[in-house]
């Protein structure tokens, strides 16, 4: 084994590699990288954060690998050593400005109803509030970058708006930019088109603070992907802060939405859950509030009590409530509620729904016996009630075929796919049966409230 260096041998690596990946992508993921020993044949690489271990190892590592081999004729381990403990306990090196001439950041796009003030808290979202408050008042510091994860609803987008309207009113002078992964994919396909990227990458690597919404969407695009990372690096590097949303937590994402996510979790991440009963009658008040609209405290319990999936659900009750009673003028009773939301709260329900519930009421329907849906009699007038209350199964409940099977008197799961199927179709082909379909499903949910 020839005798070298730590440094010359990666010096030598990297420009070996430089000729195949190119100029831009060696700039991107081997400059930053330095090389720090050679001992025991492992080459200790020192990379800013996580994300160039990552990515190097993803895209590199193969032939950087060969290449080690080839040039100290020798197997060569290469192993990262994070240095970013460093970065994040130093304040910004660059303060957000307070007083630069440049006033008003057109870029910053942000719903000025959306702030912490009309947000609600609850157990639901306190961790995630809070951090969002503490970022707005000293970005870039503690928490960055910083992730927040919630189902559909939930508030993700109101907490993100809120940051920035924070910030801007404690740093007047803050460059703030609000912006969702699909606008950043437009304008970065823009900006390849238009030639031009060096003013995309201007204009976001000038910022205090980049709030990026449902970052899922980046996802499978490969070159967008890369280019938020470029850009990432850039804000962070110069400690400026970052802020990400996803709608989906990581045990739900694919094995690509796992990769992206993980490379920004070595931050901060909190997760908004859907809010309890409390936390929905607090949101009902304080929407009622803001929209001047008196509603009684038993109808806030209804309508709390009724939407549970997400907020967004529990505002558009709110609204069709406030609509009935500008028409009509009168208070609002329960009744009334009940009967303006009946269609949404069907639909809404977040109950679980039982097989059992499904096949009483079927059997009711078709007048058999429950009996019969669990036996093996083939005769039409069971059979259609049988392949019926299985597909409801299927649609309505969250359980496997093969548990669905195991309630029809321990029938293979295939069976249920094939009734699955065949009601499927004739819903399709016809419009009676699916009325049919949609009755007992309404009548089910009905059962389980
Ligand atoms: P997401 O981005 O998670 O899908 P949004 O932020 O768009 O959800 O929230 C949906 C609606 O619910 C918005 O109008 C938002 O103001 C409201 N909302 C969500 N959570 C709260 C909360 N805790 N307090 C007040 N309003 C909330
Ligand atoms: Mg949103």
């Amino acid at each position: 084994m020839k005798i070298i260096e730590a440094t010359d041998l990666w010096t030598q690596a990297v420009e070996r590699l430089s000729l195949e990946i190119g100029e831009e992508n060696s700039e991107l993921w081997l400059k930053p990288v330095e090389a720090m020993s050679l001992e025991g044949g492992v080459l200790l690489l020192k990379v800013p954060n996580k994300f160039f271990s990552d990515g190097i190892k993803e895209r590199y590592q193969k032939r950087l690998l060969a290449i080690l081999r080839d040039v100290s004729s020798s197997d060569i381990g290469i192993d990262f050593r994070v240095e970013r403990d460093l970065t994040r306990v130093l304040p910004p090196s660059d303060p957000v400005p307070e007083a630069s001439p440049q006033s008003d950041f057109a870029l910053s796009d942000l719903n000025p109803r959306y702030t912490f003030e009309s947000f609600v808290i609850g157990e639901s979202n306190r961790l995630a509030r809070a951090t969002a408050e503490s970022i707005a008042k000293s970005p870039g510091t503690q928490y960055n970058p910083y992730v927040i994860y919630g189902g559909v609803g939930l508030g993700k987008t109101h907490i993100m708006h809120a940051i920035g309207n924070a910030m801007r009113r404690q740093h007047p002078k803050a460059r703030v930019l609000y912006t969702t992964s699909e606008q950043f994919v437009n304008e970065y396909i823009g900006a390849v088109q238009n030639n031009a990227l060096e003013a995309f990458r201007a204009r976001y690597r000038s910022l205090d603070c980049l709030l990026i919404d449902d970052i899922q969407f980046l996802i499978a695009k490969e070159r967008s992907e890369q280019e938020f990372f470029h850009t990432f690096n850039a804000l962070f590097d110069s400690r400026k802060q970052i802020v990400v949303s996803s709608d989906r937590s990581p045990k739900e994402m694919s094995p690509l939405e796992q990769r992206l996510i993980s490379r920004l979790e070595w931050g901060f991440i909190a997760d908004i859950k859907p809010p309890d009963l409390e936390t929905r009658i607090a949101i009902l008040r304080k929407k009622a509030e803001i929209e001047h609209f008196s509603v009684p405290d038993d109808v806030i319990l209804y309508v709390a009590s009724s939407v549970k999936t997400n907020v967004r659900s529990l505002e558009g009750s709110l609204i069709r409530l406030k609509a009935f009673q500008s028409m009509t003028g009168a208070p609002l009773s329960v009744d009334d509620a009940r009967d303006i939301l009946k269609d949404t709260i069907t639909v809404d329900d977040s109950n679980p729904v039982r097989i059992e519930t499904i096949q009483r009421l079927v059997a009711l329907k078709y007048s058999v016996d429950t009996k019969d849906l669990k036996g093996h009699q083939r005769t039409a007038s069971i059979t259609l009630p049988r392949q019926v209350s299985m597909y409801l199964s299927c649609v309505m409940t969250d359980q496997s075929s093969t548990d669905i099977g195991r309630a029809f008197g321990g029938k293979d799961h295939s069976t249920v796919l094939h009734a699955r199927k065949k009601i499927e179709k004739k819903v399709e082909e016809d419009p009676f049966f699916l009325e049919l379909i949609n009755k007992l499903q309404a009548d089910i949910k009905a059962a389980e409230r």
